[in-house]
């Protein structure tokens, strides 16, 4: 560098060059204080920007019935008795003169592709908003009900009987949510407080994946303890921890909405269609409430079961209901209450998750054709077979968050392993993030990169349809909405 400088310079030249740098170093004071100006201007401004107005928000609340008839298939069986009912349930929210969102949660096993597409179109029109402002979830009830306009037209190219689709009752039941949808946007509350707090749930949750030394999934451990060793084994990576919003009009609770990390069966298969668990603690929490309608989102548990605590037999299901329930109720005892924030709005942004190398159109196919292989192996090839579909046919995935100030309810896709709720989170520090994911269910599970070298169940063949690079993607959309 020294030669650079001196090289073949004359003396006069040194002398330009001080002058030159005198000359900058003016220039980077009178710069300094024009940046302190402008960053004054900044501070009142923002001091200013305190004193705004806080946002006008709205919200209409729905629930309709959406249980299947005797007779219609669920996604193991067809249905043969009703143990409870099912439901979707929601908000419809209004903010300032934008237009609404609209967050629902039903109780079906999965809502995927084109069954995502016209759920949120009719959710959509009744609330006279954009698709890009309705977020559809499951709560995945096993013996509840699949929605798949893509899969079912598969089905029937191949002539797979039975169907696992009714679509005049599918059809019905999402138009009269839509009704429902409609009615709540025709009567919204005004919210003047925003609460919110946690409890942590004993003795549910359990991560499905038992890794060995090797770091390799060494048991799966299922919904259903399947023996003493799985059922021994710690419960793993899991989030313990229900959260629990409440909307206030003054003293007056308008909805609560819960967040709980967990696959929701204790049995399941025969056709006895349920609400389960989860769905009983919830509808007692409304009950014991005197009906202040209550809404729950399944967070990312996508590998965590009851399968520690669970041992299949009719006995647990309420058991593990009451421990839900007792979460419930301790988080809302510990509601804490604020006006409601400034800072309010929907995020959204679109993402195409890589395609899983296992999911090949001919493979999928020859399933689908072949005389020998089993009904559930026709049924599952379909379903990849779909999500392959839209993929190729350009479809995009939703990823979005309502922000109530350092509240983020955040709406994500698939059966989201735990870990992505948990990095949500951590990209928050001091502020609270509610994940609900089982939203579009077309890729099914969605594990972390390096889920996929672990083996196990939910990365395997047919049970994942994206690549491990996916998570990258996601990660990506969640800091995205969260910002
Ligand atoms: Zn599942």
């Amino acid at each position: 560098m020294k030669g650079f400088i001196s090289a073949g310079r004359s003396i006069s030249s040194h002398l330009k060059i001080r002058k030159m740098c005198k000359h900058i170093r003016i220039n980077i004071k009178i710069k300094s204080i024009f940046s302190l100006v402008i960053i004054g201007i900044c501070l009142v401004y923002s001091n200013s920007s305190l004193s705004q107005p806080t946002p006008h928000l709205r919200v209409g609340v729905f629930e309709a019935d959406v249980t299947p008839p005797i007779g219609s298939p669920v996604a193991y069986a067809m249905t043969r008795s009703i143990q409870d009912p099912l439901s979707a349930r929601g908000l419809v929210i209004f903010i300032d003169d934008q237009k609404p969102v609209v967050l629902c949660a039903v109780d079906w096993i999965g809502i995927s592709n084109e069954g995502n597409d016209v759920w949120r179109e009719k959710l959509a029109a009744a609330a006279r908003t954009t698709i890009n402002r309705v977020s559809v979830h499951v709560l995945h009830q096993h013996d509840g009900v699949v929605c798949d306009f893509t899969m079912d037209k598969i089905l029937k190219e191949y002539n797979v009987q039975p169907t696992q689709f009714d679509d005049s009752f599918l059809y019905k039941a999402i138009q009269n949510v839509a009704d429902a949808v409609g009615a709540a946007s025709l009567n919204p509350q005004e919210v003047t407080h925003v609460g919110f707090s946690e409890a942590k749930v004993e003795k549910v949750a359990s991560n499905r994946r038992i890794l060995g030394k090797d770091g390799k999934v060494a048991m799966i451990r299922w919904s259903s303890g399947n023996d003493s060793a799985t059922m021994a084994a710690p419960e793993g990576l899991i989030d313990p921890w229900l959260k629990c919003v409440s909307l206030w009009n003054n003293e007056k609770p308008i909805a609560v909405i819960t967040y709980y990390a967990t696959h929701p069966q204790s049995y399941y298969g025969k056709g006895d269609v349920t609400c389960e668990f989860i769905g009983i603690a919830r509808n007692n929490r409304e009950k014991s409430l005197g009906g202040l309608p209550h809404i729950h989102f399944n967070g990312a548990g996508g590998d965590i079961t009851a399968g520690k605590y669970n041992d299949g037999s009719e006995a647990l299901r309420p058991i593990l209901a009451k421990r839900v329930e007792a979460a419930m109720q301790q988080a809302w005892d510990q509601t804490k209450k604020i006006a409601i924030p400034k800072n309010i709005a929907w995020k959204n942004t679109e993402v195409t998750l890589p395609l899983g190398k296992n999911i090949v159109e001919e493979k999928l196919r020859s399933i689908l054709s072949d005389k020998n292989t089993s009904h559930a192996e026709k049924i599952s090839a379909a379903e990849k077979l779909a999500w392959y579909q839209r993929l190729k046919g350009g479809v995009k995935i939703n990823v979005s968050s309502l922000r109530l100030g350092k509240l983020w309810l955040l709406n994500l896709p698939g059966e989201l392993f735990v870990e992505y709720q948990l990095a949500a989170q951590q990209m928050k520090p001091g502020e609270e993030v509610c994940t609900a994911a089982y939203e579009e269910l077309g890729p099914g599970y969605i594990g972390t990169a390096i889920s996929y070298t672990q083996g196990g169940y939910e990365t395997s063949d047919l049970n994942s349809g994206v690549a491990p690079e996916s998570e990258k993607v996601l990660l990506k959309a969640i800091k995205k909405v969260l910002q």
